[in-house]
Protein backbone atom coordinates (compact mmCIF):
# COMPACT_ATOMS: atom_id res chain seq x y z
CA UNK A 1 0.00 0.00 0.00
CA UNK A 2 1.36 3.77 -0.49
CA UNK A 3 2.91 5.43 2.15
CA UNK A 4 2.78 9.02 1.42
CA UNK A 5 5.72 11.78 2.77
CA UNK A 6 4.27 14.55 3.77
CA UNK A 7 6.00 17.73 3.23
CA UNK A 8 5.12 20.86 2.03
CA UNK A 9 6.63 22.25 -0.89
CA UNK A 10 5.81 25.71 -1.24
CA UNK A 11 7.55 26.17 -4.95
CA UNK A 12 5.96 24.74 -7.57
CA UNK A 13 7.07 21.25 -9.05
CA UNK A 14 6.48 18.93 -12.02
CA UNK A 15 6.25 15.21 -12.01
CA UNK A 16 7.09 12.63 -14.73
CA UNK A 17 4.23 9.88 -14.74
CA UNK A 18 6.31 6.48 -16.06
CA UNK A 19 4.65 3.32 -17.61
CA UNK A 20 5.51 2.08 -20.25
CA UNK A 21 8.54 4.81 -21.13
CA UNK A 22 10.91 3.32 -18.43
CA UNK A 23 14.16 4.90 -20.23
CA UNK A 24 15.66 8.45 -20.30
CA UNK A 25 16.99 8.27 -23.83
CA UNK A 26 14.66 9.54 -26.42
CA UNK A 27 12.00 10.15 -23.80
CA UNK A 28 9.97 13.02 -24.74
CA UNK A 29 7.86 13.48 -21.33
CA UNK A 30 10.62 13.89 -19.52
CA UNK A 31 12.51 15.83 -22.05
CA UNK A 32 9.58 18.38 -21.63
CA UNK A 33 9.29 18.30 -17.92
CA UNK A 34 12.94 18.92 -17.17
CA UNK A 35 13.01 21.79 -20.02
CA UNK A 36 10.24 23.87 -17.65
CA UNK A 37 13.09 24.46 -15.71
CA UNK A 38 11.40 23.69 -12.58
CA UNK A 39 12.19 20.64 -10.27
CA UNK A 40 11.40 17.57 -11.00
CA UNK A 41 9.86 14.51 -9.63
CA UNK A 42 9.45 11.17 -10.64
CA UNK A 43 6.79 8.40 -9.67
CA UNK A 44 5.77 4.69 -11.06
CA UNK A 45 3.09 2.76 -9.94
CA UNK A 46 2.52 -0.75 -9.72
CA UNK A 47 -1.31 -0.60 -10.42
CA UNK A 48 -3.12 -2.39 -8.30
CA UNK A 49 -5.72 -3.22 -11.15
CA UNK A 50 -2.85 -5.58 -13.22
CA UNK A 51 -1.74 -7.67 -9.98
CA UNK A 52 -5.36 -9.55 -10.07
CA UNK A 53 -6.17 -12.76 -11.36
CA UNK A 54 -8.67 -12.95 -14.37
CA UNK A 55 -11.66 -14.31 -14.33
CA UNK A 56 -10.33 -17.47 -16.12
CA UNK A 57 -8.47 -17.95 -12.29
CA UNK A 58 -5.16 -17.05 -13.13
CA UNK A 59 -2.70 -13.96 -12.59
CA UNK A 60 -3.42 -10.80 -15.27
CA UNK A 61 0.49 -10.13 -14.94
CA UNK A 62 2.14 -13.80 -13.80
CA UNK A 63 5.71 -13.76 -12.30
CA UNK A 64 7.74 -13.93 -15.49
CA UNK A 65 6.89 -10.10 -16.63
CA UNK A 66 6.32 -8.64 -12.80
CA UNK A 67 10.23 -9.71 -11.95
CA UNK A 68 11.07 -8.01 -15.74
CA UNK A 69 9.21 -4.81 -14.36
CA UNK A 70 10.43 -4.96 -10.88
CA UNK A 71 14.33 -4.99 -12.42
CA UNK A 72 13.42 -2.06 -15.12
CA UNK A 73 11.82 -0.04 -12.69
CA UNK A 74 14.92 -0.77 -10.48
CA UNK A 75 16.87 0.34 -13.43
CA UNK A 76 15.29 3.62 -14.06
CA UNK A 77 15.35 4.49 -10.37
CA UNK A 78 19.30 4.33 -10.42
CA UNK A 79 19.19 6.16 -14.07
CA UNK A 80 17.30 8.96 -12.60
CA UNK A 81 19.08 9.06 -9.77
CA UNK A 82 22.22 9.81 -11.68
CA UNK A 83 20.73 12.79 -13.31
CA UNK A 84 19.42 13.88 -9.89
CA UNK A 85 15.41 12.79 -10.40
CA UNK A 86 14.35 10.98 -7.64
CA UNK A 87 12.06 8.00 -8.52
CA UNK A 88 8.81 7.76 -6.06
CA UNK A 89 7.57 3.77 -6.41
CA UNK A 90 4.14 2.90 -5.10
CA UNK A 91 1.99 0.08 -5.54
CA UNK A 92 -1.73 1.15 -5.37
CA UNK A 93 -4.72 2.62 -7.20
CA UNK A 94 -2.19 5.36 -9.74
CA UNK A 95 -5.15 8.20 -9.57
CA UNK A 96 -5.39 8.11 -5.92
CA UNK A 97 -1.54 7.83 -5.99
CA UNK A 98 -1.02 10.60 -7.70
CA UNK A 99 -3.47 12.76 -6.72
CA UNK A 100 -1.50 12.56 -2.52
CA UNK A 101 1.85 13.23 -4.82
CA UNK A 102 0.21 16.43 -6.19
CA UNK A 103 -0.83 17.37 -2.60
CA UNK A 104 2.44 16.76 -0.79
CA UNK A 105 4.55 18.12 -3.32
CA UNK A 106 2.99 20.91 -4.60
CA UNK A 107 2.96 19.36 -8.01
CA UNK A 108 1.56 21.66 -10.91
CA UNK A 109 1.59 19.65 -13.85
CA UNK A 110 2.50 16.25 -14.73
CA UNK A 111 4.46 14.94 -18.25
CA UNK A 112 3.62 11.29 -19.11
CA UNK A 113 3.32 8.98 -22.19
CA UNK A 114 -0.34 8.32 -23.14
CA UNK A 115 -1.15 5.12 -23.70
CA UNK A 116 -4.21 3.69 -26.66
CA UNK A 117 -5.34 0.84 -24.80
CA UNK A 118 -8.51 1.08 -22.99
CA UNK A 119 -7.77 -0.02 -19.67
CA UNK A 120 -4.80 2.08 -19.87
CA UNK A 121 -6.61 5.26 -21.23
CA UNK A 122 -9.51 5.05 -18.62
CA UNK A 123 -6.89 5.85 -16.16
CA UNK A 124 -5.86 8.86 -18.34
CA UNK A 125 -9.43 10.23 -18.31
CA UNK A 126 -10.30 9.35 -14.54
CA UNK A 127 -7.06 11.02 -13.64
CA UNK A 128 -8.33 13.86 -15.85
CA UNK A 129 -11.64 13.93 -13.75
CA UNK A 130 -10.25 13.86 -10.48
CA UNK A 131 -7.47 16.61 -10.67
CA UNK A 132 -9.86 18.68 -12.91
CA UNK A 133 -7.92 22.11 -13.53
CA UNK A 134 -5.87 21.84 -10.80
CA UNK A 135 -2.97 20.50 -11.93
CA UNK A 136 -2.24 20.37 -15.69
CA UNK A 137 -1.57 17.23 -17.94
CA UNK A 138 0.69 17.13 -20.29
CA UNK A 139 0.45 13.50 -22.15
CA UNK A 140 2.93 13.15 -25.08
CA UNK A 141 2.58 10.37 -27.89
CA UNK A 142 5.74 8.28 -27.61
CA UNK A 143 4.91 4.62 -28.27
CA UNK A 144 5.37 4.36 -31.77
CA UNK A 145 8.22 4.22 -34.40
CA UNK A 146 6.34 6.85 -36.39
CA UNK A 147 4.78 9.60 -34.74
CA UNK A 148 0.76 9.67 -34.61
CA UNK A 149 1.04 13.32 -36.55
CA UNK A 150 3.26 11.93 -38.82
CA UNK A 151 1.25 9.32 -40.64
CA UNK A 152 -0.63 10.39 -43.75
CA UNK A 153 -3.79 9.03 -42.09
CA UNK A 154 -6.25 10.21 -38.96
CA UNK A 155 -6.85 7.38 -36.86
CA UNK A 156 -10.05 6.88 -37.92
CA UNK A 157 -9.36 6.41 -41.61
CA UNK A 158 -5.90 3.83 -40.91
CA UNK A 159 -6.48 1.26 -43.25
CA UNK A 160 -7.75 -1.98 -42.07
CA UNK A 161 -5.10 -3.58 -44.28
CA UNK A 162 -1.34 -3.41 -43.13
CA UNK A 163 0.10 -3.57 -47.01
CA UNK A 164 -1.82 -0.26 -47.16
CA UNK A 165 -0.84 1.26 -43.98
CA UNK A 166 3.04 0.30 -44.97
CA UNK A 167 2.95 1.37 -48.35
CA UNK A 168 1.65 4.83 -47.68
CA UNK A 169 3.44 5.16 -44.22
CA UNK A 170 6.78 4.06 -46.57
CA UNK A 171 6.29 6.69 -48.90
CA UNK A 172 5.27 9.81 -47.09
CA UNK A 173 6.19 9.65 -43.35
CA UNK A 174 9.49 10.03 -41.83
CA UNK A 175 11.06 8.70 -38.83
CA UNK A 176 11.82 11.72 -35.88
CA UNK A 177 15.15 12.41 -34.71
CA UNK A 178 15.83 11.38 -31.01
CA UNK A 179 15.36 13.71 -27.73
CA UNK A 180 18.34 13.99 -26.07
CA UNK A 181 18.63 13.90 -22.29
CA UNK A 182 18.36 16.89 -20.60
CA UNK A 183 21.07 18.43 -17.32
CA UNK A 184 18.25 19.25 -14.46
CA UNK A 185 19.13 22.26 -12.85
CA UNK A 186 16.96 22.29 -9.83
CA UNK A 187 17.23 19.12 -7.99
CA UNK A 188 14.27 18.20 -5.21
CA UNK A 189 15.93 17.11 -1.95
CA UNK A 190 14.43 14.75 0.09
CA UNK A 191 14.51 11.34 1.86
CA UNK A 192 13.13 8.80 -1.15
CA UNK A 193 11.68 6.35 0.89
CA UNK A 194 9.97 4.53 -1.18
CA UNK A 195 11.51 0.96 -2.82
CA UNK A 196 10.90 -1.05 -5.65
CA UNK A 197 8.63 -4.08 -4.01
CA UNK A 198 9.35 -7.62 -4.93
CA UNK A 199 7.83 -10.07 -6.16
CA UNK A 200 6.17 -11.38 -2.60
CA UNK A 201 5.04 -7.76 -1.77
CA UNK A 202 3.12 -7.76 -5.09
CA UNK A 203 1.58 -11.33 -4.28
CA UNK A 204 3.29 -12.90 -6.58
CA UNK A 205 4.99 -16.67 -6.22
CA UNK A 206 9.07 -16.42 -7.14
CA UNK A 207 9.85 -17.80 -10.47
CA UNK A 208 12.88 -18.45 -12.45
CA UNK A 209 13.49 -18.54 -15.85
CA UNK A 210 14.72 -21.95 -17.25
CA UNK A 211 18.37 -22.37 -18.14
CA UNK A 212 17.30 -23.96 -21.50
CA UNK A 213 15.90 -20.39 -22.17
CA UNK A 214 16.62 -18.57 -25.28
CA UNK A 215 17.49 -15.53 -23.27
CA UNK A 216 17.77 -15.00 -20.05
CA UNK A 217 15.29 -11.57 -19.86
CA UNK A 218 16.60 -8.78 -17.53
CA UNK A 219 14.88 -5.78 -16.64
CA UNK A 220 15.45 -2.34 -17.93
CA UNK A 221 16.95 0.29 -20.04
CA UNK A 222 20.47 -0.29 -19.10
CA UNK A 223 20.17 -3.95 -20.49
CA UNK A 224 18.21 -2.80 -23.57
CA UNK A 225 21.35 -0.63 -24.78
CA UNK A 226 23.89 -3.81 -24.24
CA UNK A 227 21.15 -6.03 -26.12
CA UNK A 228 20.99 -3.76 -28.87
CA UNK A 229 24.62 -3.66 -29.02
CA UNK A 230 25.09 -7.03 -28.95
CA UNK A 231 22.58 -8.40 -31.35
CA UNK A 232 23.76 -5.22 -33.86
CA UNK A 233 27.61 -4.30 -33.27
CA UNK A 234 28.99 -7.49 -31.58
CA UNK A 235 26.92 -10.25 -33.67
CA UNK A 236 26.10 -8.43 -36.46
CA UNK A 237 23.25 -10.87 -36.41
CA UNK A 238 21.14 -7.78 -37.72
CA UNK A 239 23.05 -8.78 -41.04
CA UNK A 240 21.26 -12.14 -41.60
CA UNK A 241 17.75 -11.53 -39.36
CA UNK A 242 15.71 -11.70 -42.48
CA UNK A 243 17.26 -15.65 -42.89
CA UNK A 244 16.97 -16.24 -39.21
CA UNK A 245 14.20 -14.44 -37.95
CA UNK A 246 11.59 -17.92 -38.18
CA UNK A 247 13.91 -20.08 -36.14
CA UNK A 248 12.79 -21.31 -32.70
CA UNK A 249 15.89 -21.97 -30.66
CA UNK A 250 18.66 -19.92 -29.80
CA UNK A 251 19.48 -16.25 -28.66
CA UNK A 252 20.21 -14.32 -32.28
CA UNK A 253 17.67 -15.68 -34.58
CA UNK A 254 15.78 -12.66 -33.57
CA UNK A 255 16.15 -9.85 -31.83
CA UNK A 256 14.53 -10.74 -28.65
CA UNK A 257 13.78 -6.82 -28.43
CA UNK A 258 10.07 -7.05 -27.23
CA UNK A 259 10.14 -7.08 -23.66
CA UNK A 260 12.04 -4.23 -23.72
CA UNK A 261 10.00 -2.58 -25.84
CA UNK A 262 7.02 -3.30 -24.67
CA UNK A 263 7.91 -0.86 -21.16
CA UNK A 264 9.72 1.27 -23.26
CA UNK A 265 12.94 0.31 -21.87
CA UNK A 266 14.15 1.30 -25.44
CA UNK A 267 13.22 3.49 -27.77
CA UNK A 268 11.77 2.33 -31.51
CA UNK A 269 12.76 5.47 -32.39
CA UNK A 270 16.71 4.81 -30.91
CA UNK A 271 16.41 1.49 -32.64
CA UNK A 272 15.69 2.85 -36.13
CA UNK A 273 18.07 4.99 -36.18
CA UNK A 274 20.91 2.40 -34.77
CA UNK A 275 19.59 0.49 -38.15
CA UNK A 276 20.76 3.32 -40.10
CA UNK A 277 24.20 3.21 -38.40
CA UNK A 278 24.53 -0.60 -38.98
CA UNK A 279 23.74 0.23 -42.69
CA UNK A 280 26.12 3.10 -42.89
CA UNK A 281 28.69 1.17 -40.93
CA UNK A 282 28.77 -2.53 -42.07
CA UNK A 283 25.99 -3.41 -44.01
CA UNK A 284 22.54 -2.60 -45.58
CA UNK A 285 20.91 -5.48 -46.83
CA UNK A 286 17.26 -7.09 -46.59
CA UNK A 287 17.92 -8.10 -43.03
CA UNK A 288 18.24 -4.60 -41.76
CA UNK A 289 15.03 -3.49 -43.81
CA UNK A 290 13.55 -6.32 -42.51
CA UNK A 291 13.55 -5.43 -38.62
CA UNK A 292 12.36 -1.42 -39.85
CA UNK A 293 9.41 -4.01 -41.49
CA UNK A 294 8.60 -6.07 -38.58
CA UNK A 295 8.77 -2.23 -36.38
CA UNK A 296 6.10 -1.17 -39.05
CA UNK A 297 3.71 -4.21 -37.63
CA UNK A 298 4.17 -3.25 -34.09
CA UNK A 299 3.00 0.29 -34.96
CA UNK A 300 0.37 -1.02 -37.04
CA UNK A 301 -1.21 -2.52 -34.10
CA UNK A 302 -0.33 0.62 -31.82
CA UNK A 303 -2.24 2.63 -33.98
CA UNK A 304 -4.82 -0.37 -34.48
CA UNK A 305 -5.34 -0.28 -30.77
CA UNK A 306 -6.41 3.05 -30.78
CA UNK A 307 -8.91 3.17 -33.92
CA UNK A 308 -10.94 0.28 -32.25
CA UNK A 309 -11.03 0.98 -28.55
CA UNK A 310 -12.47 -1.60 -26.25
CA UNK A 311 -13.72 -3.94 -29.63
CA UNK A 312 -10.15 -5.10 -29.89
CA UNK A 313 -10.56 -6.90 -26.11
CA UNK A 314 -14.44 -8.60 -27.01
CA UNK A 315 -15.06 -11.89 -28.66
CA UNK A 316 -16.51 -10.69 -32.23
CA UNK A 317 -13.31 -8.39 -32.66
CA UNK A 318 -12.67 -6.02 -35.17
CA UNK A 319 -14.88 -7.31 -37.74
CA UNK A 320 -17.89 -8.04 -35.82
CA UNK A 321 -17.59 -11.67 -36.47
CA UNK A 322 -20.31 -14.08 -35.43
CA UNK A 323 -18.05 -17.15 -35.11
CA UNK A 324 -19.28 -19.41 -32.23
CA UNK A 325 -16.20 -20.57 -30.06
CA UNK A 326 -15.70 -23.47 -27.76
CA UNK A 327 -16.06 -22.52 -24.36
CA UNK A 328 -14.14 -26.31 -23.60
CA UNK A 329 -12.02 -25.79 -20.62
CA UNK A 330 -10.56 -29.30 -20.43
CA UNK A 331 -9.75 -28.15 -24.20
CA UNK A 332 -8.07 -25.18 -23.20
CA UNK A 333 -6.31 -26.62 -20.23
CA UNK A 334 -4.55 -29.28 -22.55
CA UNK A 335 -3.48 -26.47 -24.64
CA UNK A 336 -1.90 -24.61 -21.99
CA UNK A 337 0.00 -27.22 -20.02
CA UNK A 338 1.82 -28.38 -23.99
CA UNK A 339 -0.36 -31.60 -23.47
CA UNK A 340 -1.86 -31.67 -27.19
CA UNK A 341 -0.10 -34.55 -28.31
CA UNK A 342 1.55 -32.45 -31.28
CA UNK A 343 5.22 -31.70 -30.64
CA UNK A 344 5.63 -28.39 -32.33
CA UNK A 345 2.63 -26.92 -30.28
CA UNK A 346 3.27 -28.59 -26.96
CA UNK A 347 7.34 -27.88 -27.27
CA UNK A 348 6.21 -23.86 -27.87
CA UNK A 349 3.92 -24.17 -25.07
CA UNK A 350 6.18 -25.57 -22.53
CA UNK A 351 9.03 -22.46 -23.57
CA UNK A 352 5.66 -20.49 -22.75
CA UNK A 353 5.26 -21.78 -19.61
CA UNK A 354 9.24 -22.25 -18.20
CA UNK A 355 10.84 -19.22 -19.72
CA UNK A 356 7.86 -16.54 -20.35
CA UNK A 357 8.77 -16.40 -24.20
CA UNK A 358 7.86 -17.79 -27.66
CA UNK A 359 8.89 -17.19 -30.95
CA UNK A 360 6.49 -15.66 -33.55
CA UNK A 361 6.90 -18.60 -35.63
CA UNK A 362 5.74 -20.49 -32.45
CA UNK A 363 3.24 -17.81 -31.60
CA UNK A 364 1.43 -18.25 -34.77
CA UNK A 365 0.99 -21.74 -34.88
CA UNK A 366 -0.25 -22.23 -30.88
CA UNK A 367 -2.79 -19.53 -31.56
CA UNK A 368 -3.71 -20.97 -35.36
CA UNK A 369 -4.16 -24.19 -32.82
CA UNK A 370 -5.90 -23.35 -30.62
CA UNK A 371 -8.52 -21.18 -32.58
CA UNK A 372 -9.04 -23.14 -35.48
CA UNK A 373 -8.11 -26.39 -35.02
CA UNK A 374 -9.48 -26.67 -31.25
CA UNK A 375 -12.04 -23.93 -32.51
CA UNK A 376 -11.31 -22.51 -28.14
CA UNK A 377 -12.59 -18.96 -27.62
CA UNK A 378 -9.27 -16.89 -28.88
CA UNK A 379 -10.24 -14.47 -25.72
CA UNK A 380 -8.54 -17.38 -23.37
CA UNK A 381 -5.67 -17.43 -25.63
CA UNK A 382 -5.19 -13.78 -25.72
CA UNK A 383 -5.36 -13.78 -21.45
CA UNK A 384 -3.01 -16.86 -20.98
CA UNK A 385 -0.26 -14.64 -23.16
CA UNK A 386 -0.81 -11.75 -21.56
CA UNK A 387 -0.58 -13.60 -18.05
CA UNK A 388 2.53 -15.24 -18.78
CA UNK A 389 4.65 -13.08 -21.98
CA UNK A 390 7.61 -11.00 -20.77
CA UNK A 391 7.16 -9.34 -23.69
CA UNK A 392 3.51 -8.81 -23.29
CA UNK A 393 2.08 -5.82 -25.16
CA UNK A 394 -1.77 -5.02 -25.17
CA UNK A 395 -1.89 -3.72 -28.53
CA UNK A 396 0.38 -6.44 -30.02
CA UNK A 397 -0.91 -9.82 -27.89
CA UNK A 398 -4.66 -8.40 -28.61
CA UNK A 399 -4.12 -7.71 -32.02
CA UNK A 400 -2.26 -10.19 -33.75
CA UNK A 401 -4.71 -12.71 -31.42
CA UNK A 402 -7.45 -10.96 -33.23
CA UNK A 403 -5.70 -11.19 -36.87
CA UNK A 404 -5.41 -15.37 -36.11
CA UNK A 405 -7.97 -15.96 -34.70
CA UNK A 406 -10.03 -14.34 -37.92
CA UNK A 407 -11.63 -11.84 -36.02
CA UNK A 408 -9.08 -9.21 -36.86
CA UNK A 409 -7.32 -7.44 -39.43
CA UNK A 410 -6.52 -10.29 -41.90
CA UNK A 411 -8.38 -10.67 -45.20
CA UNK A 412 -7.98 -14.25 -45.62
CA UNK A 413 -9.81 -14.98 -41.97
CA UNK A 414 -10.32 -18.67 -42.55
CA UNK A 415 -6.51 -19.16 -42.84
CA UNK A 416 -4.71 -21.55 -40.75
CA UNK A 417 -1.22 -23.13 -39.92
CA UNK A 418 -0.85 -26.70 -41.00
CA UNK A 419 0.85 -27.91 -38.08
CA UNK A 420 2.98 -31.14 -39.61
CA UNK A 421 4.09 -28.59 -42.71
CA UNK A 422 5.13 -26.20 -39.50
CA UNK A 423 6.99 -29.14 -38.09
CA UNK A 424 8.99 -29.65 -41.10
CA UNK A 425 9.30 -26.81 -42.78
CA UNK A 426 10.69 -24.97 -39.05
CA UNK A 427 11.96 -28.12 -36.72
CA UNK A 428 13.04 -30.36 -39.69
CA UNK A 429 15.88 -32.14 -37.49
CA UNK A 430 13.42 -32.11 -34.59
CA UNK A 431 15.54 -30.29 -32.14
CA UNK A 432 13.40 -27.62 -30.75
CA UNK A 433 10.70 -30.27 -29.79
CA UNK A 434 13.53 -32.45 -28.13
CA UNK A 435 14.70 -29.12 -26.34
CA UNK A 436 11.58 -28.91 -24.28
CA UNK A 437 9.88 -32.04 -24.44
CA UNK A 438 11.86 -34.19 -22.50
CA UNK A 439 9.45 -37.60 -23.00
CA UNK A 440 10.93 -37.29 -26.79
CA UNK A 441 14.54 -37.29 -26.40
CA UNK A 442 14.37 -40.90 -27.48
CA UNK A 443 12.87 -40.41 -30.85
CA UNK A 444 15.65 -39.12 -33.49
CA UNK A 445 15.69 -36.59 -36.23
CA UNK A 446 11.93 -35.90 -37.52
CA UNK A 447 10.35 -38.64 -35.69
CA UNK A 448 10.43 -36.38 -32.60
CA UNK A 449 7.69 -34.07 -34.88
CA UNK A 450 5.07 -36.98 -35.20
CA UNK A 451 5.35 -39.42 -32.54
CA UNK A 452 1.42 -40.20 -33.31
CA UNK A 453 2.59 -41.94 -36.39
CA UNK A 454 5.23 -44.81 -34.93
CA UNK A 455 4.65 -48.03 -35.08
CA UNK A 456 4.62 -50.79 -32.19
CA UNK A 457 7.44 -52.02 -33.37
CA UNK A 458 9.31 -48.18 -33.55
CA UNK A 459 8.21 -47.23 -30.60
CA UNK A 460 9.88 -50.36 -29.31
CA UNK A 461 12.96 -49.50 -30.79
CA UNK A 462 13.50 -46.29 -29.83
CA UNK A 463 12.02 -47.43 -26.22
CA UNK A 464 9.18 -44.98 -26.46
CA UNK A 465 5.58 -45.54 -25.23
CA UNK A 466 3.21 -42.61 -26.39
CA UNK A 467 0.79 -43.12 -23.31
CA UNK A 468 3.81 -43.38 -20.50
CA UNK A 469 6.30 -41.06 -22.82
CA UNK A 470 4.19 -38.65 -24.34
CA UNK A 471 0.15 -37.91 -25.63
CA UNK A 472 -2.27 -39.19 -27.76
CA UNK A 473 -3.33 -36.30 -30.17
CA UNK A 474 -6.29 -34.33 -29.30
CA UNK A 475 -7.68 -33.74 -31.98
CA UNK A 476 -7.17 -35.03 -35.65
CA UNK A 477 -5.59 -32.21 -37.55
CA UNK A 478 -6.93 -30.23 -40.14
CA UNK A 479 -5.36 -30.40 -43.93
C1 LIG B 1 -0.52 -14.64 -31.01
C2 LIG B 1 0.60 -13.62 -30.94
C3 LIG B 1 0.75 -12.84 -29.79
C4 LIG B 1 1.77 -11.88 -29.71
N1 LIG B 1 1.91 -11.14 -28.55
C5 LIG B 1 2.86 -10.16 -28.51
C6 LIG B 1 3.00 -9.36 -27.35
O1 LIG B 1 2.24 -9.45 -26.38
N2 LIG B 1 4.00 -8.44 -27.33
C7 LIG B 1 4.84 -8.27 -28.40
O2 LIG B 1 5.74 -7.42 -28.33
N3 LIG B 1 4.72 -9.00 -29.52
C8 LIG B 1 3.76 -9.95 -29.60
N4 LIG B 1 3.65 -10.72 -30.74
C9 LIG B 1 4.49 -10.39 -31.90
C10 LIG B 1 5.82 -11.16 -32.03
O3 LIG B 1 5.60 -12.54 -31.91
C11 LIG B 1 6.86 -10.72 -30.99
O4 LIG B 1 6.99 -9.31 -31.01
C12 LIG B 1 8.23 -11.30 -31.31
O5 LIG B 1 8.15 -12.71 -31.38
C13 LIG B 1 9.21 -10.91 -30.23
O6 LIG B 1 10.47 -11.42 -30.49
P1 LIG B 1 11.63 -10.47 -31.03
O7 LIG B 1 11.70 -9.21 -30.26
O8 LIG B 1 12.86 -11.28 -31.10
O9 LIG B 1 11.09 -10.13 -32.47
P2 LIG B 1 11.84 -9.68 -33.81
O10 LIG B 1 11.51 -10.66 -34.86
O11 LIG B 1 13.27 -9.40 -33.55
O12 LIG B 1 11.08 -8.33 -34.21
C14 LIG B 1 11.54 -7.04 -33.79
C15 LIG B 1 10.41 -6.32 -33.11
O13 LIG B 1 9.36 -6.08 -34.04
C16 LIG B 1 8.11 -6.14 -33.37
N5 LIG B 1 7.30 -7.20 -33.96
C17 LIG B 1 7.72 -8.27 -34.66
N6 LIG B 1 6.67 -9.00 -35.08
C18 LIG B 1 5.56 -8.37 -34.63
C19 LIG B 1 4.18 -8.63 -34.73
N7 LIG B 1 3.68 -9.69 -35.40
N8 LIG B 1 3.34 -7.79 -34.11
C20 LIG B 1 3.77 -6.72 -33.44
N9 LIG B 1 5.07 -6.41 -33.32
C21 LIG B 1 5.96 -7.23 -33.91
C22 LIG B 1 8.39 -6.45 -31.91
O14 LIG B 1 8.40 -5.25 -31.19
C23 LIG B 1 9.77 -7.08 -31.99
O15 LIG B 1 10.50 -6.92 -30.80
C24 LIG B 1 2.63 -11.70 -30.82
C25 LIG B 1 2.47 -12.49 -31.96
C26 LIG B 1 1.47 -13.44 -32.02
C27 LIG B 1 1.32 -14.26 -33.27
Amino acid sequence: MAVFLVFIYMENNVLVWFRNDLRLHDNEALYNAINTKKSVLAVYIFDENQYKNTNLGFLKTGSFRAQFIIESVQNLKENLKSIGVELLVYKGNSVEVITNICNDFNITEIHYQQENTDEEVQVEKNLLKTLHTSVHLKGIWGKTLFHINDIPFTINQLPELFTNFRKKVEAQSEVNKLFSNSVINNKLVFENKTQVPTLDELGLPSTIISPKAAIQFKGGESEALNRLNHYFFETKSLATYKITRNEMLGANYSSKFSAWLALGCISPRFIYHQIKLFESKIEANDSTYWLFFELLWRDYFQFIALKHGNNLFKLNGLNNSKITWNNNKSDFEKWKLGQTGYPLIDANMQELLQTGFMSNRGRQNVASFLTKNLGVNWLWGAKWFESLLIDYDAASNYGNWAYQAGVGNDGRQSRYFNTEKQSLDYDSKGNYVRHWLIGLKTLPGSKALFPYKLSVEEQTRYKFNIHEDYYEPMVDLIY
